[in-house]
């Protein structure tokens, strides 16, 4: 099956219908940038920036960090890469940093949260971005952003960089897309002022859904309880990625859900055109989107919108067999 995969990697994601999907991949290692080529994705629309700094026992340098992101960008090779900054604390911990024990870490002191408390960590990897990508384009997003305030005090951290860049006549990026994680349902009712802001929106639906249902995302007893394919998770998905249209603002799915070819299929009915998935699912979703008709999916999604279904996941597979 790897192999088939692999000889379909360059066909286009393209449906039946013509609609192309731009389907981008998550990475977090430099190593995995390898797979950008091998799967034959559009680029990386997640880089979790965490990752080094989980593995090194100490704060990385800001010369280790460029050094990263510069590999990074050097691997991609002119294909579009999304850094996320650090998205510490909660389930991710990282040895240098004091951290309390929170009873509730997952909804505790992390990502933005730390980055806007200890800006000094923000602005040295902020630094370290745009000394790397000196020269060519940079996208960064911010986790964990719950409300517009966040990210307009992230933002101005990071045009402030910028502007240091100028001021000292260090040669930074040519230009600068900022955008944000949606994952936290707060985000999605101050969408008007944000959509104003912000370059472009990725939805995290591995953090959305666990704050969307009070759900635990690793707790293994709950893992079965609530389904992504529900008509409230459906229906808040489309009322973001249809505001985002109205704005002409870019949104994907970066989280897990994307992955997943059922799924997959429903988020594209919902109107998604771009998914950022781990990279062993790209070979099945691009299938997948090969063999849809998109103008089918979204009448048929449309319909179901309003059930009181639990899930519409027997649907969907009902769907999906019926249209091969
Ligand atoms: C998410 O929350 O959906 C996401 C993509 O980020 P992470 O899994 O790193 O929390
Ligand atoms: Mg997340």
């Amino acid at each position: 099956q790897a192999a088939q995969f692999r000889a379909e990697r360059n066909l286009p994601s393209v449906t039946r219908d013509g609609v192309r999907i731009h389907l981008h991949m998550n990475a977090g290692l430099q190593s995995d940038m390898a797979h950008l080529d091998a799967l034959g994705a559009d680029g990386v629309g997640l880089f979790r920036t965490e990752f080094q700094f989980m593995v090194s026992s100490t704060l990385p340098r800001l010369e280790t960090q460029q050094e990263l992101y510069k590999a990074v960008l050097d691997a991609a090779g002119g294909r579009p890469v999304v850094f996320r900054t650090l998205d510490i604390g909660g389930d991710k911990a990282v040895p240098f940093l004091q951290h309390e024990e929170e009873e509730n870490p997952a909804m505790g002191w992390r990502a933005i949260r730390i980055a806007l408390d200890r800006p000094v960590l923000l602005r040295y990897q902020l630094r370290a971005l745009m000394g790397a990508a000196a020269g060519r384009s940079l996208s960064i997003m911010f986790p964990m952003i719950a409300d517009v305030a966040e990210f307009k005090a992230a933002r101005k951290i990071a045009l402030k960089e910028m502007e240091r860049f100028e001021r000292l006549g260090l040669k930074g990026p040519v230009d600068l897309q900022i955008g944000t994680m949606l994952e936290v349902p707060a985000l999605a009712w101050q969408l008007d002022s944000l959509l104003e802001l912000v370059d472009f929106v990725s939805i995290g639906t591995n953090d959305l859904m666990q704050f969307f249902f009070a759900s635990d995302r690793s707790n293994p007893r709950l893992i079965d309880r609530y389904d992504l394919l529900s008509p409230a998770v459906l229906s808040f998905i489309r009322m973001v990625v249809k505001a985002c249209d109205r704005a002409g603002v870019p949104v994907t799915v970066c989280g897990e859900m994307g992955g997943r070819p059922l799924e997959a299929m429903a988020l594209i009915g919902l109107g998604l055109r771009r998914l950022s998935i781990s990279p062993m699912t790209i070979g099945p979703v691009r299938r997948m989107i090969r063999s849809l008709n998109v103008r089918q999916i979204e009448n048929y999604i449309l319909d179901m919108l309003q059930s009181p279904d639990h899930s519409l996941r027997v649907k969907f597979k009902d769907y999906a067999r019926d249209h091969s």
